[in-house]
């Protein structure tokens, strides 16, 4: 099989979202009862079924009067609480008491907040000028009746599972998940549940994948270990290639009995990367067998993990719906001075702490799964500074 050149992180990334999305087929649809869609994507983008607000709401507890009549001294007409159609019409030096949330009665444009007023009996003293439009909110000024809600494509938070709430969304069409299969390759593994002889380890790549796959939306489907035997590992390919997206775990770097690519070629697979300069993760490959994407992921746990995370999750991303997958890096000020061999884009387990404070873990390199699991994200070190201060912004990938 032909090898492509290493590529960076960047083009990597860029190559994985470019073939995805050119041939990712459109996912089969369902509907689900709101409470069970957070986290799932919408199929179809649901409008607002009327104005939000749908009257003029008074965003503060106060007085509604006319904006012009102020300052100046008001007769209090009665009180409009939330929850109650308004009865009132404001006129001239006329003013109604008024709750948040309530509807602002006809002939006001303002809300005075109860704590910048004077008010005996039915008698308002307004002291200093007010602004036209203060503290209303008007009608249709968050949501227009028929404009868009939430657009298909979103994976849905919590938020958004308030606003389906609040446009009366009771269920909702969502993008089946799509069905994940992870495929763990090695002669020295055993499962959880045996007792690995010295020279065996137990096959925790799958378990953590599995984990990933889910959090992502997906639905993993795990199959046994395959030994390092090139028919053994094309009969299993054979059943993962059925399935919506294939990660395969180990057999991809230069070793004798590293078989993942030779398999794949059985299937005419079409390789789009073998090798990405990164560290953990640097033999990461990505392709294609008919209309399957597969990822040869690095046996090492850390490289599995950051390879699932930076690359597996966008293509699991747009193979379930979402149109603009998203990798949440963000900056945070080093705890300590930092210090790589550049070449490489390094994603080195390290905790956010609070006020965002960021510390390298340290490490025993990408075979160290008690520091994968202390991390709460991943420090993000550019292929061209080899050196950072205390104090300096660094990158990071979040993935707790
Ligand atoms: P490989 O990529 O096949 O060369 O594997 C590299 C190393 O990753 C192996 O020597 C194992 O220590 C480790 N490894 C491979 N597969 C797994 C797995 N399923 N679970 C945990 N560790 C693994
Ligand atoms: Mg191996």
């Amino acid at each position: 099989m032909a090898h492509v050149a290493a590529l960076t992180f960047e083009q990597a990334r860029a190559e994985v979202l470019a073939r995805v999305a050119a041939l990712a087929p459109s996912p089969a649809v369902e509907a689900v009862p709101l409470y069970a869609a957070a986290g799932r994507v919408l199929a179809e983008t649901v409008p607002a079924d009327r104005d939000y607000p749908p009257e003029p709401r008074s965003m503060r507890d106060g007085f509604a009067i006319r904006s012009a009549d102020a300052p100046g001294e008001f007769d209090v007409l009665g009180e409009v609480r939330a929850g109650e159609p308004c009865r009132f019409t404001v006129g001239p030096r006329q003013a109604v008491e008024i709750m948040t949330g309530a509807t602002v009665p006809e002939g006001a444009d303002a809300v005075v907040m109860i704590e910048h007023v004077h008010c005996e009996g039915q008698r308002l003293r307004v002291p200093q000028a007010v602004e036209a439009g203060a503290n209303i909110s008007p009608r249709g000024s968050s949501l227009a009746a028929g404009s868009p809600a939430i657009e298909a494509g979103t994976r849905l938070t919590p938020a958004s599972v308030a606003l389906l709430a609040a446009v009366g969304a009771a269920r909702v069409p969502v993008y089946a998940r799509p069905r994940v299969a992870i495929l763990p390759t090695g002669d020295e593994l055993v499962e959880v549940d045996e007792t690995p002889a010295p020279w065996q380890i137990r096959n925790s790549n799958s378990h953590a994948l599995a984990a990933q796959v889910r959090r992502a939306g997906g639905e993993p489907v795990a199959l046994p270990p395959v030994r390092d035997r090139l028919e053994e590992t094309v009969e299993s390919l054979e059943e993962a290639l059925t399935q919506d997206l294939v990660l395969l775990s180990g057999g991809v770097s230069a070793g004798k009995y590293d078989l993942v690519e030779q398999a794949l070629a059985r299937f005419g697979a079409e390789i789009y990367f073998d090798r990405v300069l990164i560290q953990p993760g640097q033999p990461c490959v990505f392709g294609r067998a008919g209309k399957t994407f597969f990822f040869g992921l690095p046996g090492n746990p850390a490289s599995t993990f950051v390879c699932f995370e930076i690359f597996a999750r966008a293509a699991l991303d747009l193979l379930g719906g979402v149109r603009q997958p998203v990798l949440p890096f963000t900056l945070a000020a080093l705890a300590e001075p930092f210090r790589h061999k550049p070449g490489l884009t390094r994603f080195l387990p390290a905790r956010l702490e609070d006020g965002a404070r960021i510390r390298p873990i340290p490490w025993g390199g990408s075979g160290d799964i008690r520091a994968l699991a202390l991390a709460n994200c991943f420090l993000v070190a550019d292929p061209d500074r080899p050196a950072y201060e205390a104090g300096e912004l660094i990158r990071l990938l979040m993935a707790s």
